[in-house]
């Protein structure tokens, strides 16, 4: 079982089935509340037309508006943005910030497109989900292949449209029009804090600690700065073109100026080139999927040799993986916990910009690290209550939160 979707429904069942949800509850959690598909035509830089298919989800705003990013892959399918638009709802839960669960995708490969072609796109997506958008009703941010340029045009599209400027609609957005400290590095700090907070419940030292990554982007980026300055030893990292091993650690600064120069982590010098999907199977104390979904499946989850794997993606790991690595003793940190921090910070972000007043940097990570805290005290806590799972604990702490606001506010009509 492959299909993102299955899997989050699946997980879903699992964790309702624990604690005994309501059956009412159970049918309506297990669907999104709204899918919205979209064509979206653009004109490309050689005068041809190309139409490209978007899609916005969101599965639930029981406890708020829908929050979610928009990716742009040539992978991207209905089923994967519902999904992840569920998780969202989980994910948000678990750090308890007021928002649902939403995600949207445009199927196309940004990598072959110019700026402007892509700009030209994200405007026109942005005009075609207008309707369902806006700061009180679903709120969109970065995830793969989009950054804080594309928030911007997404931002302005939406301004324009609206005859005001509206910063709220958007998180993510560069710090000039309203962006927050501390955001582009939100979801890797949020990683680094879950590591450190792992440790210390284990009672462990973390001084020479190893550690590989899948993906080598902005979260896989930002995680290894912090880590590799607290003294772990970062000794392999991958991207899509392939992956580098040194035993001895890579230097995090010099790979990420040459990440930067010419897009590969295979150019760094000091360190043996493996095939991409060696990384994944590489001896490590930790290993950080930092990518996309079911990286580690059925028919690979029983070559990983790392003791921690930390989820900083989306659904790493498949359902029948996840019993594979439960059976060779391998702890998974959940990805609705792991990589919260980039949502926590959306959340600061949306909050800065309905009271037009910025935090600092310091302000930022400073209450980051608190609801990081927090969270994983809580999944740890009923991990422990209930004799189950890291991944079964979060979920059934999100799906308790989000079932006792659908409960409260009943069904309509
Ligand atoms: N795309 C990020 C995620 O998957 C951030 C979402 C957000 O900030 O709304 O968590």
């Amino acid at each position: 079982m492959e299909n993102p979707w299955e899997i989050a429904q699946k997980q879903f069942d699992n964790a309702a089935e624990k604690l005994g949800l309501q059956e009412w509850l159970r049918l309506k959690l297990r669907e999104p509340r709204r899918v919205l598909i979209v064509s979206v035509p653009v004109r490309m830089d050689d005068g041809s037309l190309q139409v490209f298919t978007g899609y916005r989800s969101q599965h639930n705003t029981a406890r708020g508006p829908a929050k979610g990013g928009i990716r742009y892959h040539p992978d991207v399918t209905l089923d994967e943005v519902v999904a992840l638009s569920m998780w969202m709802t989980w994910k948000c839960a678990v750090v308890n910030v007021p928002f649902g669960g939403g995600k949207g995708g445009i199927r196309c490969n940004p990598k072959t497109m110019s700026v402007g072609e892509i700009e030209r796109m994200t405007r026109r997506y942005t005009a075609e989900i207008f309707d369902i958008i806006g700061p009180e009703k679903d709120i969109p941010a970065p995830d793969v292949n989009t950054d804080a340029q594309v928030m911007a045009w997404i931002m302005d599209t939406y301004s324009v449209f609206s005859g005001r400027n509206v910063p709220g609609v958007v998180t993510g957005k560069p710090l000039d029009i309203g962006g927050s400290a501390g955001r582009d590095e939100a979801t890797g700090r949020g990683v680094y804090y879950t590591i450190l907070n792992y440790f210390k419940y284990k009672k462990e030292s973390i001084e020479g600690k190893t550690i590989t990554i899948q993906g080598f982007g902005n979260v896989g980026q930002h995680a290894a700065t912090l880590l590799e300055k607290d003294g772990f030893k970062i000794i392999g990292v991958s991207d899509s073109t392939g992956a580098i091993y040194n035993p001895a650690g890579l230097n995090i600064n010099e790979l990420k100026e040459i990440k930067t120069k010419t897009k590969k982590v295979t150019d760094y010098k000091d360190a043996e080139k493996l095939p991409r999907d060696e990384i994944l199977f590489e001896k490590a104390d930790i290993l950080i999927p930092s990518a996309l979904e079911a990286a580690i499946t059925k028919d690979n989850a029983d070559k990983i040799k790392a003791r921690v794997i930390c989820e900083a993606a989306n659904g790493p790991i498949t359902i029948d993986a996840d019993s594979i690595l439960r059976e060779k003793g391998i702890t998974v940190i959940p990805d609705i916990l792991a990589s919260a921090g980039g949502v926590t910070v959306s959340y600061f972000e949306w909050l800065q910009n309905i009271q037009s007043f910025y935090w600092t940097h310091q302000q930022v990570i400073e209450k980051l690290e608190a609801i990081m805290n927090t969270a994983f005290d809580s999944v740890v806590h009923l991990a422990e209550e209930k004799k189950v799972t890291l991944r079964e604990a979060a979920l059934m702490l999100a799906i308790l939160r989000v079932a006792e606001s659908s409960r409260c506010r009943g069904l309509y009509p």
